[in-house]
């Protein structure tokens, strides 16, 4: 699970710690299930330096030093489908050391799911067909135990 790419989406980072919080405390029987059943790793804040430029008063930064866009320097899709003057891709894919670093991350647990979190809309979107069908049940496993946990209405 991955916040703060767009560090100026505070509360995607905000919402991790809470998610954290929840399941360690387990307080509640969906947190246990959560913890007996799966193993997460979390990346609270991808962009680090970013948020550092927001919480100094660049509100609207989306980028990191570098001003690249983490979230578009990927090898998916790389620089297509540009549409924002912001959304610099970089030099190359993981030309980023926030991108590789959270590559090399997710290769090293061999997640079967990745859950990237942003805010701007009331939305949770995801990935369009690429789960296996051993990843599309436990992403819908995991978005009833988000309904639960989050008390939102997501489907
Ligand atoms: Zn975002």
């Amino acid at each position: 699970m991955l916040a703060g790419e767009h560090p100026r989406e505070m509360i995607s980072a905000e919402t991790m710690f809470t998610f954290i919080k929840f399941v360690c405390e387990k307080k509640e029987n969906a947190a246990k299930r959560l913890l007996e059943s799966n193993k997460f790793r979390i990346i609270v804040n991808a962009n680090p330096n970013g948020r550092i430029q927001v919480e100094k008063g660049d509100y609207c930064k989306r980028s990191n030093l570098n001003d690249v866009d983490i979230n578009r320097n990927w090898d998916y899709f790389f620089g297509k489908e540009i549409t924002l003057f912001e959304e610099n891709s970089g030099k190359s894919a993981f030309s980023e050391i926030e991108t590789t670093f959270i590559r090399d991350a997710i290769k090293e647990f061999n997640a079967k799911l990745f859950l990237t979190m942003h805010s701007g809309t009331l939305a949770l979107f995801h990935p369009y067909a690429y789960l296996t069908e051993e990843g599309r049940k436990f992403y819908i496993k995991l978005l009833i135990e988000l309904k639960i946990i989050l008390k939102i209405n997501i489907f």
